[in-house]
């Protein structure tokens, strides 16, 4: 099969972080589809005209319309007897403005019809989806980037991620909404095509990351190409290991291990998937030099550990002069400066995003003002995957 390319785009209070990330979970599983990012890293912005701002209900809130479904049976009552959180207050774009933002994109860059564009919007929508492709039938796709917090314990990159993948191989196999609606599981049963009309059910195709027998026959039937479905499901199956570890540290408090590697090579988080963090070099050499210390430093003390951090420094791939060098080590020491500590917050932030607030906390340079800061990580949970980082 030709591989395509999938072109992510933005609208605009999308972080630059966050597309990063999106984009780099994607990229992790090789196949026919290629995932690439603005190359301006543009982000597109809507009419103030474009966008309602409604109050919004909780039977609203969590309640995909069917508006597509007319000719349908009417569906069970929606009940939602919990008692759900929700945002009063929404911003709601219409599905043409939406995918407008897409169709320009495909003219302005002469994209063949094959290329895919997904825009990641932070705008609700008119019919209240998480995602949808275009209804003019182009490879057009919205994925809504915000407010997963209400439907998951997780970082928005992973029901991103897997809405972006499976929406791909959902057009491919149902390429109309007639076929697509024929197709729907109005009861959820753990697959892509569950409509999740209830959203909340959501968390039960992405736990479940499978294809019924139904729609595995119509995959077969369409000649999907088997290096696209093995693509999507190491992606489905990737956030699901996520998923399923975020649930389990929960009820734990186990968090992953890590494995960290010379050079400039991301921390890998070993029961997480293998995936993938990465550090600057200067904040990964501060890490490492934590790690290596469990009993903690004083951060106004550190230039006793200059020498160690300098060696440290030395193996994790910078690529400074030897007076760029001394500089950076000199701010770093220096407890005038306040360099530490933003490289403290800084990593603390990427930890964070990474595998949530909570478990963030076992990694995060932390401790009492004017007392030792340390990594409260059990450090039997690291493995240093090279003899350089031999444990002293
Ligand atoms: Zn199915």
């Amino acid at each position: 099969m030709t591989p395509f390319k999938v072109h992510l785009i933005r609208s605009g209070n999308v972080s630059d972080e966050f597309y990063d990330e999106v984009a780099s979970l994607l990229r992790q599983f090789p196949g026919p589809m290629n995932f690439v990012t603005d190359a301006n890293y543009e982000k597109f912005l809507l009419e103030e005209d474009e966008i309602q701002e409604e109050t919004t209900s909780r039977s609203r809130f969590f309640k995909a319309d069917e508006v597509h479904y007319e000719e349908m049976e009417s569906l069970q009552e929606f009940h939602l007897s919990k008692d759900y959180s929700y945002p009063r207050e929404i911003r709601v774009a219409s599905w043409e403005s939406l995918f407008g933002i897409c169709r320009r994109y495909r003219k302005k860059n002469k994209l063949s019809p094959d290329e895919r564009i997904v825009l990641l919007t932070e705008l609700n929508n008119e019919h209240n989806w998480f995602s949808a492709a275009d209804t003019n039938g182009e490879n057009n796709f919205f994925v809504h980037s915000d407010q997963w917090e209400f439907f998951l314990d997780s970082e928005n990159r992973f029901p991103v991620a897997y809405l972006i993948a499976t929406g791909i191989l959902k057009k491919m196999v149902f390429n109309s909404y007639t076929s697509l609606n024929m197709a729907i599981h109005h009861s959820p049963k753990g697959c892509i095509s569950d409509f999740c009309e209830n959203k909340r059910e959501i968390i039960l195709k992405m736990r479940t990351a499978d294809i019924c027998s139904d729609c595995m026959q119509a995959i077969n039937n369409k000649g999907i190409n088997r290096d696209l479905l093995s693509q999507c499901f190491q992606i489905m199956e990737h956030i699901r290991t996520q998923l399923l570890f975020r649930e389990r540290f929960e009820m734990l408090q186990l968090p992953s291990r890590i494995a960290i590697t010379p050079g400039r090579e991301p921390i890998t988080f070993i029961d997480m998937g293998n995936s993938q963090l990465r550090l600057a070099p200067l904040e990964k050499a501060v890490f490492i030099l934590f790690l290596k210390n469990p009993e903690g430093l004083y951060f106004n003390r550190l230039s006793e550990h200059r020498e160690q951090l300098q060696e440290i420094y030395m193996t994790v791939g910078h690529n400074l002069t030897l007076a760029n060098l001394n500089n950076t080590l000199d701010d770093v020491t220096n407890p005038m400066e306040n360099r530490l500590s933003e490289i403290v917050s800084k990593m603390r932030n990427k930890f964070s995003r990474h595998v949530g607030e909570e478990m963030a906390e076992h990694y995060a340079i932390d401790g009492q003002r004017g007392e030792r800061k340390k990594i409260k990580l059990d450090r039997s949970l690291v493995v240093w995957d090279d003899s350089a980082y031999q444990a002293e």
